[in-house]
């Protein structure tokens, strides 16, 4: 068996032509969403992650507005900025990139923007409401996750899904995401006993651990679906032998590069399963998408439209 590969990338396209819809329509109500991006420090793969975010504002007629204190920035000068972008009327979605800088305390700054503000869904009050099922703004790779399986015609209701992983921007949202779409939900995490043999009942699986090609052929049920939230960079030209050993442009790619980004999935699980999201392509593309659909949706609800 051959899995079907579900390609992000397209998912992600239709997603941006419906939300060209939406923005068209708030236009002519004289609304135009907008979104802040908070970057402190020179971390490279933030800034490449903020200017794949802003290029997606760019293309969709969001306004975005870029803020870059400076990496020593205290934790009160930070909470000032959230403040002011909190008061501001032409800011509906604001995004702190992570991580901050370590004299900075994370948890107040994530807890300082406003709810309504709040498009990465990580606010504790966001939280709550998931967990209540009253969701409005969802962490977003997890909401891309269910994206991608609703899209792609993968049956959750009744189906035993298993989440590998628990944090708190996307195990345990992604958890809560497949319990109220009626899955039957395991998670795992590094303390979970006999961890292939537990991933083996799943019908879906959503690997979201950091471990590169951690989930291999014998964690899954033939004809499963699995999801790779993965994102991992290796440089041994041995692992990516390993990796690529189906893949020769890929592994020409890397020994012209020395580093490849790879997923938590073996690309060999493709062998067993039913469906995979390729890494790249699978996943990524949709978390980008769900901060844009959640910044849409942000400026709709601050002017009380539902719809
Ligand atoms: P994280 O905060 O490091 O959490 C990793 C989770 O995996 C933890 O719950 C940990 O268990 C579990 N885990 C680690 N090693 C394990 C093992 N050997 N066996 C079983 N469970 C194990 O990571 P994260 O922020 O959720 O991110 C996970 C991956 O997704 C990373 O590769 C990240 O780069 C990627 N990611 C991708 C996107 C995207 O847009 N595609 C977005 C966010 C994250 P414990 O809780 O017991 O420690």
């Amino acid at each position: 068996m051959t899995a079907r590969i579900l390609n992000g990338n397209a998912i992600c396209d239709r997603i941006y032509a419906e939300l060209a819809i939406e923005i068209a329509s708030l236009a002519k109500r004289g609304i135009r969403p907008g979104l802040a991006a908070v970057l402190t420090g020179d971390n490279p793969a933030s800034k490449i992650y903020v200017k794949n975010k802003i290029a997606a504002c760019e293309k969709l007629g969001i306004a975005s507005f870029s803020i870059t204190p400076p990496v020593s920035i205290p934790t009160e000068e930070l909470l000032a900025v959230i403040d002011d972008l909190n008061r501001r009327d032409d800011v509906d979605g604001i995004l702190v990139q992570l991580p901050l800088p370590p004299q900075v305390d994370a948890k107040k700054i994530l807890e300082a923007v406003d709810p309504a503000k709040d498009v990465d869904g990580f606010h504790p009050l966001n939280v709550g409401r998931l967990v209540s099922g009253q969701a409005q703004l969802v962490a977003c790779t997890p909401a891309g996750v269910m994206e991608i399986l609703k899209r792609s015609g993968i049956p959750i209701e009744g189906a035993n899904a298993v989440v590998l992983g628990r944090s708190d921007i996307v195990g345990k949202p992604m958890a809560l995401l497949l319990i109220h779409a009626n899955a039957t939900v395991t998670v795992c995490h590094s303390k979970t006993r006999a961890l292939a043999e537990t991933v083996r009942r799943a019908d879906v699986v959503v690997a979201a651990i950091g471990r590169p090609g951690m989930v291999t052929p014998e964690f899954v049920r033939p004809g499963a679906t699995v999801i790779d939230v993965g994102i991992n960079r290796i440089t041994d030209p041995a692992q990516a032998e390993n990796f690529f050993a189906d893949f020769p442009h890929r592994l020409s790619q890397f020994r012209e590069k020395g580093v490849a980004i790879v997923g938590d999935v073996h690309p060999s699980v493709a062998r067993v399963a039913g469906a995979v999201t390729p890494v790249p392509g699978g996943v990524g593309p949709l978390t980008i998408a769900m901060l844009m659909s959640n910044t849409v949706k942000a400026a709709r609800l601050r002017r009380g439209s539902r719809s």
